[in-house]
């Protein structure tokens, strides 16, 4: 176990790394520990492919294995499948070129200043506001709780941090209808990932040098924080509306360390 480099990054960007090493983590270590998986897990994790089929802004190798899982995965007839035959689609890039998804873990923005800290976790949220971003900009007239509704399930059915996701699930519960567009499903799960972060703050699970913040911080939007008549801090909703989709769209995204 020796100790991975540090690898510098610039803390106002989204990296590809990330969102590729959450994608194999995802498949192949969080779904895989589901050797055989059926009814709503299967339907789970159907709609989360299919929604990282269509919205997932990857390299076009990536995109092509996401495809092939994607058409596997809609073909299969029955209300089970066995974790060992994905695995074989995931792993299907000696069949067909230019179809990989790359394995291991590099994470970069997700870095942690200790081995359990951030990480996976961090690139799964990363990961969630990219497709809602990028399904409110792909326009058209989609169902708008389609990403959010993919994620929710993923998150009951797979995620391993069993008590994170019964909180998820909770909020989903609560406020997941009132979502009625695509960039009202983006701002729903940013304001919902501020009170996941006001919960945790100073927990034990916090990075001590990424500490859990309303974001973005003052530093990173200015204009999104205002005062209201007491003084009190609020948002500024327009601007983090505008905010969310400059930070987190597909043409921002660095693509620094991918191998
Ligand atoms: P993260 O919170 O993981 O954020 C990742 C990155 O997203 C940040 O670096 C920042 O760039 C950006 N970001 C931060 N806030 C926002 C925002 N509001 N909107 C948009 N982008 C933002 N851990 C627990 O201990 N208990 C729980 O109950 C729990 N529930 C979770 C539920 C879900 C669905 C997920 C995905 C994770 C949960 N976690 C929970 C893990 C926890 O939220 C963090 O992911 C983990 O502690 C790592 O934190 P981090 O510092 O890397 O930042």
């Amino acid at each position: 176990n020796t100790k991975e480099p540090w690898r510098p990054f610039n803390s106002s960007r989204v990296y590809m790394a990330d969102l590729e090493s959450a994608l194999h983590y995802s498949l192949r270590v969080e779904v895989a520990a589901h050797p055989v998986i059926r009814k709503d897990a299967l339907t789970s994790l159907k709609k989360y492919v299919a929604v990282l089929a269509k919205y997932f802004p990857g390299r076009p190798v990536v995109m092509n294995l996401l495809r092939s899982v994607d058409r596997w995965l809609q073909s299969q007839p029955g209300d089970e499948i066995q974790y060992e035959a994905l695995e074989g689609i995931l792993d299907n890039s000696a069949q067909t070129p230019n179809t990989a998804l790359p394995e291991g873990e590099t994470w970069v923005g997700c870095q942690g200043s200790q081995p359990h800290l951030r990480r996976y976790p961090c690139g799964v949220w990363t990961l969630f506001h990219v497709l809602t971003v990028v399904q409110s900009s792909s326009g058209g007239s989609t169902d708008p709780r389609e990403v959010l509704g993919a994620m929710r399930g993923y998150v009951r059915s797979f995620f391993g941090c069993r008590h994170c996701a019964e909180h998820f699930e909770n909020m989903a519960r609560e406020s997941m209808v009132g979502v009625r567009t695509a960039p009202a499903a983006a701002a729903w799960l940013w304001s919902r990932h501020n009170v996941v972060n006001n919960r945790l703050a100073g927990a034990l699970s916090e990075d001590p040098n990424f500490p859990k913040i309303q974001w973005p911080s003052p530093e990173m939007c200015p204009s999104c924080h205002t005062v209201d008549a007491n003084g009190d801090h609020k948002w500024n909703d327009k601007e983090v509306l505008r905010f969310l989709p400059s930070y987190f769209s597909a043409s921002g995204i660095l693509t620094d360390y991918l191998e």
